[in-house]
């Protein structure tokens, strides 16, 4: 590598101040600070590794069973053999015989008594000083190495600009009274300890960045991401929004009709979140809540309420899904509730004509549109919407943070913003969302409506395919139907189609007398749509399916369903297709086929998925696999603004952290921007916005 690259590619890194490289913090240590006689290496290096020193003796190049080069070091006490499987001419010369080296690495037994396989190796002087400081491994990207961080890193800590950039300025009362322990360094002592801990360091501690030094870092970076996560919840407070009081004692609402026109009656839960979300209506500034609920739990009916009292008021209300097929789903849902009650409803997707398209648009920037229901399209095309003043995002950590930031451009002017209401079937903890994302409020329908049968889920091998397939003619003799779904391929989309088609044969044959219907992503919003209606009539009765179906559809009649390769799935992914059955009064049956070999992880969540149907345990176990960003959207998680802290390991610190927030935008605004500053620099803007 030449040193012409070196600086744009640790500039790739982000790494181009004195303050980042200060906080590119090593994930791990080598311990360099011992150097070991041969004898002695040769036993401790079977535990861990060890370093040593010596002059080479001999250095072979063998071919036996390939081209390899082995070299012997040896010192006073013991001689031992470095073999390198594949090597540079220029390791050739710096091992050549006669050198001094030195060597780090394991030990194991090789044909010719004790080895390292490729050791590290050092060309140094017999009487080379040992560092005193454990060595840093730091975080790296190709075409970086460790060398080349190390200089940068240590290069940075002496620059003397650093000194103010890690100045010490949270006030020492308030430390000495929040902070559970004094023993924490202050920050440039900790950063400091970080990059060069000295050779008796608490190493384990250090690997689990449970150190005090870590902790005085990590209480910081979440200093930083509370105090943002508040302002962004003063901003929203200072905001304008129409206010919604319930219309009471007319007969012609739409509330009352729609209320009175429901088949069924709200469960407590749904009555509950209806009121926590009625409450933030009547607040004149916007709502920005989540409606959490398990599949199935009945937050439609809801955001319809919701709807019902905006449209009531003469404002327009908007729902919007991440899919054609989902927003399908509520489209058709809502025009049964709500057309009978004369409301005007607007369908927008992206696959609408041009001149459908236009007289949606019109309609809904002419305000004749009441309700408005669509995908993307709502956001992407040039809508303008006469009188907003409640979206309804289904989902919506499936839309990307750029879509969801421009909904907000567009919905609000400089004077007014709208209501919104997001819904998610992908529960986050509560007590994680509770104390993490101060700016969102949270709504949980913790109940499902009643008469609904638990889902049994069996876990069967692929080999078992015939035996399943025939349960399945039995199963669908009985009046039922059934969901077959093919496995995402995540490589290949026209893979993923191919199994799709072949199981759909397959299973045509096996099934005559029976209509076997497909549909997939490829298929155009009308097709997929006919295939829903049909499978939706019971004129098909099995639906060979791939993701497609994942959320929003509703036939409780189809209380079977199979998923091929489940193995291949996450745990959500699992979860809200399993949700499409047990909707009706039957047993419902979800089965989980699998090919072998199975990966350890594979397994625990194939177990974990037979054994409950819990979201929310569902979801903890997936939280620790994927972080609440992931779950939530990056946006609204704050989790991009998290880099040393891990929240179920760190979880107590939040609170910590939260009431140092408040005491210093209460007490000490003048420091606000500048720890802002220091922890996100260009990132604080990602929240403001
Ligand atoms: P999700 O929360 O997954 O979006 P839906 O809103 O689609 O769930 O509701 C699932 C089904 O349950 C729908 O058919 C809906 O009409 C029905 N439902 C909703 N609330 C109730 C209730 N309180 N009692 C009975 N059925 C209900
Ligand atoms: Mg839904």
């Amino acid at each position: 590598m030449t040193t012409k690259q070196t600086p744009s590619t640790l500039q790739k890194m982000g790494l181009d101040t004195p303050m980042a490289l200060a906080l590119h913090l090593p994930s791990r240590y080598e311990d360099e600070t011992e150097l070991l006689n041969i004898e002695e290496a040769i036993h401790q290096g079977r535990f861990s590794a060890a370093q040593t020193q010596g002059v080479v003796i001999r250095n072979q190049v063998l071919f036996r069973p390939r081209r390899q080069m082995v070299v012997t070091i040896e010192d006073e006490t013991e001689s031992l053999n470095l073999r390198f499987l594949n090597f540079y001419p220029s390791q050739q010369k710096q091992m050549a015989v006669g050198s001094q080296i030195r060597v780090r690495g394991e030990v194991r037994e090789g044909f010719q008594g004790p080895e390292m396989v490729h050791p590290t190796v050092k060309a140094v002087a017999a009487e080379a000083p040992l560092p005193t400081s454990l060595t840093p491994v730091y975080p790296a990207s190709a075409g970086v190495s460790q060398t080349i961080l190390r200089k940068a890193v240590t290069q940075a800590l002496r620059d003397p600009s650093l000194q103010d950039s890690l100045a010490e300025f949270l006030p020492k009362t308030l430390m000495a009274e929040l902070l559970p322990s004094n023993d924490w360094p202050n920050l440039q002592s900790a950063i400091t300890y970080l990059h060069q801990p000295p050779a008796e360091a608490n190493t384990q501690a250090l690997l689990e960045r449970t150190h005090p030094a870590w902790r005085r870092v990590q209480f910081e970076e979440l200093l930083a991401q509370q105090i943002s996560l508040k302002r962004a919840h003063a901003i929203r407070r200072e905001r304008h929004a129409p206010s919604f009081v319930k219309v009471t004692g007319n007969e012609k609402s739409i509330e009352t009709g729609l209320e009175g026109a429901l088949p069924f009656k709200l469960t407590s839960a749904q009555n509950r979140v209806w009121s926590e979300i009625g409450g933030d209506l009547l607040k004149s500034f916007p709502m920005n809540r989540l409606l959490q609920g398990d599949v199935g739990s009945g937050k439609t009916v809801v955001a319809a309420l919701a709807a019902a009292r905006v449209i009531d008021q003469g404002y327009q209300a908007a729902v919007m899904a991440p899919t054609e097929i989902l927003a399908e789903q509520h489209y058709l849902k809502m025009r049964e509730w709500f057309e009978p009650l004369g409301v005007q409803i607007a369908w927008l997707s992206g696959s609408l004509k041009a001149k459908e398209k236009k007289l949606s648009q019109d309609l809904i920037e002419s305000g004749q549109a009441q309700l408005i229901i669509g995908t993307h399209a709502l956001i992407q095309e040039s809508v303008s919407f006469a009188k907003l003043g409640l979206a309804v995002i289904d989902e919506q950590h499936r839309f990307g943070v750029r879509q969801r930031l421009e909904i907000q451009q567009r919905v609000g002017s400089e004077l007014f913003y709208c209501h919104q209401l997001m819904m998610s079937a992908t529960p986050i903890p509560r007590t994680l969302a509770m104390t993490y994302y101060a700016d969102l409020d949270i709504s949980v329908i913790d109940e499902l409506p009643p008469g609904r049968k638990p889902i049994t889920t069996k876990v069967v091998k692929a080999s078992r395919r015939d035996e399943v397939i025939g349960g399945l003619q039995s199963w669908l003799s009985k009046g039922f139907q059934a969901y077959w779904v093919c496995p995402l391929i995540e490589e290949s989309e026209v893979l993923q189609l191919q199994t799709a088609v072949e199981s759909f044969e397959q299973l045509t044959q096996a099934l005559p007398g029976f209509k076997v219907g497909l549909i997939h992503g490829r298929l155009k919003a009308e097709e997929k749509a006919s295939v829903m209606a049909a499978f939706k009539a019971n004129e098909i009765q099995l639906l060979v399916a791939t993701t497609v179906i994942e959320v929003g559809v509703d036939v409780p009649n189809a209380a079977l369903m199979v998923i091929e390769h489940a193995e291949r799935f996450g745990y959500a992914q699992i979860h809200q297709l399993r949700g499409r059955v047990g909707r009706g009064s039957a047993d419902s049956v979800c089965i989980l086929m699998y090919a072998e070999p199975l990966s350890m992880a594979a397994k625990e969540r194939l177990q974990t998925l037979r054994e409950t149907s819990d979201g929310f345990v569902i979801a903890e176990r997936d939280l620790s696999l994927r972080g609440p960003g992931e779950l939530l959207g990056a946006k609204q998680s704050g989790d991009a603004m998290l880099r040393f802290v891990d929240l179920q390991r760190d979880a107590w610190l939040i609170e910590i952290a939260q009431q140092a927030a408040d005491r210093l935008l209460q007490e000490h605004t003048d420091l606000v921007e500048r720890h802002l500053e220091r922890w996100l620099g260009s990132r604080a803007e990602f929240l403001k916005a």
